[in-house]
């Protein structure tokens, strides 16, 4: 009941979250577990195939689960290899059942063969490269398993020696296996329960920081990340540039080809961004054809070069849902952040350059630290978030 219970979690789990299959795949490795469990229960103790039976559906059972732990962190568990540990304890157990009513040495043959896979599933999660807490909790739970499956029978059995096939239901064996799969269980159950909780809000926060359309932070988690970067570029002494972006003439996209035409062009841009910058750098889409770059520990020059390479990709972009020979293009504004400054003020110098770009024939990069001076005084002026708070006040 208790395997079915998780098998029902993890089928929910996965729909309601649309999460990886692997969540599935716990799922299904419960549900063939409780299959295993029933069989073993409600079988006739001494039916010929009842080991047999058992066998299929737990080793099923933990084969789903370890392609499913394995999966998770990226890695392959060797199927074949499993088939081949299965195909031999089934042929063991065969010998085992035919020459002897003893079930003491069936339950070696097939808890070793299980505790084989689950050792060979440990050694594929060690050579993962990705290790949080989560995941090495999740290499613990299955070392236990292994240990367990690998141990426990052979101590228990010293101790019970022979168990006739008719008592079975009946030995020490039968009613310590009841309390150690329940442990076994629900341990791996919590914790795979815990990794895939965590796994859907860590999702669930990533896209609530994304925009939909270009893949890029959308304007809030932008500037929430360019305000924890500055003062830490201050501390460590590193530079910090901004790059502003927006596309030329966009309103007449729209009004030409429509406004799919223009998400497309849209998209097309950000995937530019996207693939022009570093994984250390902080991109994202801050309005409707207006995007933001801050560059991390780069100089104003390099930042300047990093918009000009953005710019040149752009103009030579094809769009699929405008004419052929139709290109686009657009402007940027640079600036590097100096000592002590806000995103504010940062800002207002980077977009008053690209402000200059648009008045300057647009398609081009103005850089706000070699700007005129009346460019200065008009990015110094109070901005909007200022004057709200003045008016508050
Ligand atoms: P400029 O060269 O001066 O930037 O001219 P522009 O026409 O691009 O002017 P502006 O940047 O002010 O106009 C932006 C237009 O972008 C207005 C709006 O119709 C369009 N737009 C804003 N968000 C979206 C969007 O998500 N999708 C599409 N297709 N269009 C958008
Ligand atoms: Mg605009
Ligand atoms: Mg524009």
């Amino acid at each position: 009941m208790m395997a079915l219970f998780f098998a029902a979690t993890f089928v929910v789990l996965w729909r309601a979250g649309r999460m990886k299959r692997h969540v599935l795949g716990f799922g299904i490795a419960f549900a063939l577990s409780a299959i295993g469990f029933l069989i073993t229960h409600f079988m006739p103790a001494d039916a010929f195939y009842l080991f047999h039976a058992t066998q299929v559906f737990y080793t099923l059972g933990s084969a789903f689960l370890l392609a499913s732990v394995c999966e998770r962190v990226g890695q392959r568990l060797h199927l074949g290899s499993i088939a081949i540990v299965y195909l031999i304890s089934a042929l063991t157990l065969a010998l085992a059942v035919n020459f002897s009513n003893d079930v003491g040495p069936r339950l070696i043959i097939v808890n070793m063969g299980y505790g084989v896979m689950f050792a060979m599933g440990v050694t594929t999660l060690l050579t993962a490269r990705r290790r949080n807490m989560i995941d090495l909790l999740i290499i613990l739970v299955m070392a236990f398993q292994a240990a367990d499956f690998l141990v426990r029978p052979t101590l228990t059995l010293l101790f019970e020696r022979t168990i006739p096939a008719e008592a079975y239901r009946d030995s020490i064996y039968y009613s310590l296996i009841g309390l150690v799969l329940a442990v076994k269980g629900m341990s791996s159950a919590l914790v795979l329960i815990g990794a895939t909780i965590a796994e859907w809000t860590k999702a669930l926060r990533e896209s609530s920081e994304r925009d939909a359309l270009t893949g890029l932070r959308n304007r809030g988690s932008f500037e929430q990340s360019i305000r924890a970067l500055l003062p830490r570029a201050q501390t460590e002494g590193r530079p910090l540039s901004l790059v502003v972006a927006d596309i030329d003439h966009f309103k007449q996209v729209n009004d030409f080809w429509g406004h799919q035409a223009g998400d497309l062009a849209i998209a097309g841009f950000g995937e530019i961004i996207g693939k022009m910058v570093r994984a250390c750098d902080t991109s994202g889409r801050i309005g409707g054809e207006e995007f933001c770059i801050a560059a991390w520990n780069c100089e104003n020059e390099p930042a300047e070069r990093l918009a000009e390479r953005i710019r040149w990709a752009f103009t030579r972009l094809e769009h699929a849902d405008l004419n052929k020979d139709i290109r686009l293009t657009a402007s940027f504004g640079v600036a590097t952040a100096r000592e002590g400054e806000t995103y504010e003020s940062l800002f207002a110098r980077a977009d008053a350059a690209l402000y200059r770009a648009k008045s300057n024939g647009r398609n081009r990069v103005e850089n706000a630290e070699r700007a005129p001076q009346d460019e200065e005084k008009l990015a110094s002026k109070p901005k909007l978030v200022e004057l709200k708070q003045a008016v508050s006040n």
